[in-house]
Order: C-alpha cells, then structure tokens, then sequence
C-alpha cells in the first residue's frame, strides 16, 4: 500500500540524543523505507543558524537524510521557525527538496495544502512582527555574515527573548487562529490542511465555503514521536515510543 509520511518540530538538538536516535530509527523502519514520499514540514531541527554549521546534530542528520534519498525516498523539507535558515547547501548535501510555505501538494489523491503553523498563529502579534523580521532576506544575509560564534551568541538571545515572552501568553494565543485557517484554505480552495509547530496532536472537523474540512496537526516529537500516514484508504497519526534509556 502505497503511503506519504508527514513529519515535523523534531526540534533536534545535542541536548536530547534519544530523539535525534529515534528519528534515525525511523528513517532505518519499513515504513520510511517503502513510503512514496516524506514531508517535513519544519522545525526538524531546535536551532540553524546556516548551512555552515558543523556540529555534529547537523551532520548526523545530513548523513541518516542522504541514506534515505539515496535509496530512492523523496524527502521534501519546508523550513519552520526555528530553522527557517535551512538552505540550498543542505538541500545539496541531503539530497532533499526544499518546498515553500504554504505549499499546495497532491496527496493521495487529496488536494492538501501544507504550512508550517506560525503564519497561522496571527493572534500573536509579537511573534508575527517578529516573524517578519527574520524572514526578511536582508536580515538574512546579514546574520549570515557574522561568524558561526556571533550567530550563536545572538540565535541565544532571540531564544531567551523568546522564552520569557512564550512564559507570559495565554496559551490560546499561541494557537493557530480559526479565522486564518478558514481564510488560507478558502484562498487556495482546498478543503485539507496539515500543519505542526502548535504541538496540539489532533484532527479537527470543520466547514470552509459550504464543504466539510480537515485539519491534521502533527505533534511534536519530545516525548515521543508523531508522524501522519496517508494512503488512498485513510488517514491516521501514528505515535513512536522513544529508545529506552
Ligand atoms: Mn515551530
């Protein structure tokens, strides 16, 4: 039976091994080796600051996503807001594609439009300005001017900046908004959307210009894995259990 896999907010990072392990596991599983396609729809790693990065999360990733492409797998990659730097060298070195956000794509069957999340997410104002901000190519180019040292040192005060704000939000503030998903699925009239980075796992019912709707959300990948398969027949989030130890 032939199936597309959704991934995404692995967050990957030195920090936690045990999940950089389990997606390498799940790479090396059948289901990855005999899918007809990978999404990655963002937040695959906690932190990119460029594709000059050695360190070795990076280079462990490259390595377990070359293996994939080598034998055949197509392996799309949409960059989120924690790695929105992810570029054409690594698309080179891993042999995956990179797709734009949002991205209508033809699934199963199924007409799906694929996002990230964050633009979704519009009732965070700050966050949206913010967003802007490092989206835009100039700020891009000029981050990527400093070295791999000063792009840490200012990646580490973004986050901090970030934590505290994230700290004083109502959390239904850090959720997609109804009023954006209805408007980009009208827009695009397509009635499925899948998304990650609210790391609210589910599958929500709705009505978009008279048509039933579907949102899937992908869950994030601390605790454990997530990961959505799709075939002509259904649809269904699979849950990883992570490596003992
Ligand atoms: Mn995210």
């Amino acid at each position: 039976m032939s199936t597309t896999l959704f991934i995404s907010d692995l967050h990957l990072d030195s920090s936690r091994p045990n999940i950089l392990q389990l997606f390498q596991s799940f790479l090396h599983g059948i289901d990855a080796k005999t899918c007809e396609a990978l999404y990655i729809l963002g937040d695959l790693f906690e932190l990119w600051i460029g594709d000059d990065d050695d360190g070795p999360t990076g280079r462990a990733v490259s390595k377990a996503l070359r293996e994939c492409t080598s034998n055949g797998v197509p392996v799309f990659v949409m960059r989120g807001n924690r790695d929105f730097l992810i570029g054409n060298e690594f698309a080179a070195a891993t042999g995956c594609q990179l797709i734009p956000d949002p991205s209508v794509v033809s699934i199963q069957g199924t007409e799906a439009l694929l996002t990230h999340g964050d633009a979704l997410c519009t009732d965070d104002t700050d966050y949206q300005a913010f967003r802007q901000l490092v989206r835009n190519p100039a700020w891009q180019a000029d981050f990527l001017a400093h070295s791999l040292a000063q792009r840490h040192a200012i990646a580490d005060t973004l986050r901090e900046m970030s934590r505290q704000q994230v700290g004083s939000k109502p959390p239904q503030i850090m959720d997609v908004n109804e009023h954006a998903v209805r408007g980009i699925l009208s827009h695009y009239d397509v009635h499925t959307l899948i998304h990650g980075h609210t790391h609210r796992l589910a599958v929500h019912e709705m009505r978009v210009d008279g048509k039933p709707a579907r949102r899937f959300v992908l869950g994030d990948w601390y605790t454990e894995g997530s990961v959505l398969h799709c075939s002509r027949e259904q649809w269904w989030l699979q849950r990883l259990a992570l490596p003992p130890g």
